[in-house]
Parts: structure tokens; sequence; C-alpha cells
């Protein structure tokens, strides 16, 4: 197994990120998982061929915010990085 690797800020590449929320979008049927629980709802369909799976954070310095982005095509997943435009007031997944 291997070593757990810290997740840097892709902004200003810090260490101390916050989880923010969770998003499963399923050709259009969206589940949200925030600190206040669960939302489902729907939107346009992307064209995606398969899920896609948005891991939202934020980072201490200067609360940039960004996703980690899981999509399934055609057999792969891929994964890639997006800095979204930065909130007032960021949400956060439970933590203690
Ligand atoms: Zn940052």
């Amino acid at each position: 197994m291997r070593e757990p690797q810290v997740v840097l800020c892709p902004v200003c590449q810090f260490e101390y990120i916050h989880l923010a929320s969770v998003e499963v979008d399923q050709n259009g049927n969206v589940a949200t998982v925030t600190g206040d629980g669960v939302q489902q709802h729907r939107r346009p369909p992307s064209g995606a061929r398969g899920a896609i799976v948005r891991v939202k954070a934020w980072c201490e310095n200067g609360q940039h915010r960004f996703a980690v982005v899981f999509e399934f095509y055609k057999g792969q997943t891929s994964v890639h990085t997006e800095v979204e435009a930065e909130p007032d007031d960021p949400p956060e997944l439970w933590r203690d």
C-alpha cells in the first residue's frame, strides 16, 4: 500500500486543504454531499458517457477553490483539476 499523499492547492501549492463537498452527476441526476447532508437535483445532461464525480475543496491560503474531477469515458476514467471562482464563505464537509 502506498503512503498517503497530501493534496496541494493547484493555485498556490499550499498544503492545508479543506474538503468542501462531493458531487456525483449521473446524466443530469446530481447528488451533492455537503456538511449539511445530501441534496439531489436535476440539471441538463452534460453529454458525458458516464458518471462525473467532483470532489470540491479550498485552501487556507486565500481560500482558492478547486475541484478534482473524475470522469468515466469509453471504459476509462480520467482525472483532472478545475480551479473555480473564489466564494466569500466556502462550504466544508464534516470534520472534528
Ligand atoms: Zn491556494
